[in-house]
């Protein structure tokens, strides 16, 4: 067995060979990206190329270390950008990995930054899923009754006339969901809610499978990606911490308020979501109808 050559410190490289050949299997993980750059980009949510590259090369290995049986690590990308399909697709098919791409059905093909009709086809074609992540990218916890079934059905209804496949999945604009927003994705026909937040699990067995997933960000290099899917359980114990306290400080400040530190912090400058934001701050969309539980 040998970890692909990144740019890791050897003691670093040992440690996560060494959990390996000790038999223990990488972590469950369902990894997410967003855009993917031929350079670095501002925004935090965008990888280039190469880091990509390099971390498609640590899942490839990582998942021949599975047993038999259990998921390996998945890949998927939310937004449906064009640069999944022009960037991240030739990747993909060089490290032979299939993944689920979450596309926003109502900008599909609209502009020249989101994948149309024919790069869905071809995904779908190429052995990839192509899932929901809702029809205009609202936050589904601010949805009213009729919004809510508008981003569930509608987007669900139009993917599956589109690329002639059912959709079984979901993922939560910005990760957010609550019990309403559960029990919505059921009666809509979805068997899983994708979340934000890598710790996320179902626990009721009658709601649609809840699936966490790790969101990656430009600081996580291929090092850092590969000691969080080799990590120990003390060590994700204390990984859970940051996740406790993000719902916590949006709980205190927020959906709007986080929502701009956010997007300081991240370097977004798109325009979508400030109007529902905005809207729920009117007191519209039921922002207090059922508190989230989780990311
Ligand atoms: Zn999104």
């Amino acid at each position: 067995m040998s970890l692909p050559a990144l740019h890791m410190e050897p003691r670093e490289n040992a440690r996560a060979e060494r959990l390996l050949m000790r038999g223990q299997a990488p972590r469950d993980a369902v990894l997410t990206y967003h855009e993917i750059c031929p350079a670095p980009s501002r925004y935090s949510y965008s990888l280039d190329v190469g880091q990509l590259d390099e971390h498609l090369r640590v899942v490839k290995e990582l998942s021949l270390h599975c047993p038999a049986g259990r998921p390996a690590v998945t890949v998927s990308f939310d937004d449906g950008h064009l640069s999944n399909y022009s960037h991240a697709l030739p990747l993909l098919e060089r490290h032979d990995c299939r993944a689920t791409f979450f596309v926003l059905a109502g900008r599909i093909g609209r502009d020249e930054r989101s994948m149309n009709w024919m790069h869905l086809r071809e995904l779908v074609s190429r052995g990839h899923r192509v899932e929901s992540h809702g029809w205009s990218h609202r936050l589904l916890t601010h949805c009213t009754g009729a919004e809510l079934r508008e981003e569930l059905i509608r987007s669900k209804k139009t993917i599956e006339d589109g690329i002639g496949r059912l959709v079984g999945a979901i993922s939560a604009p910005h990760g957010r969901w609550n019990r309403r927003v559960l029990q919505a994705c059921g009666a809509a026909g979805y068997e899983s809610l994708f979340t934000s937040d890598p710790w996320s699990r179902s626990r009721d067995p009658q709601s649609p499978r809840l699936v966490g997933r790790l969101i990656v960000v430009q600081k996580m290099d291929a090092r850092r990606l590969l000691k969080w899917l080799t990590m120990g359980p003390t060590e994700a114990r204390v990984r859970r911490i940051p996740y406790a306290l993000r719902r916590m400080v949006r709980s205190t400040l927020g959906d709007r308020t986080y929502y701009r530190l956010w997007s300081l912090w991240s370097g977004w400058e798109g325009p979508d979501d400030a109007d529902n934001l905005a809207r729920a701050a009117t007191g519209r969309g039921g922002l207090n109808e059922d508190p989230p539980v989780s990311q």
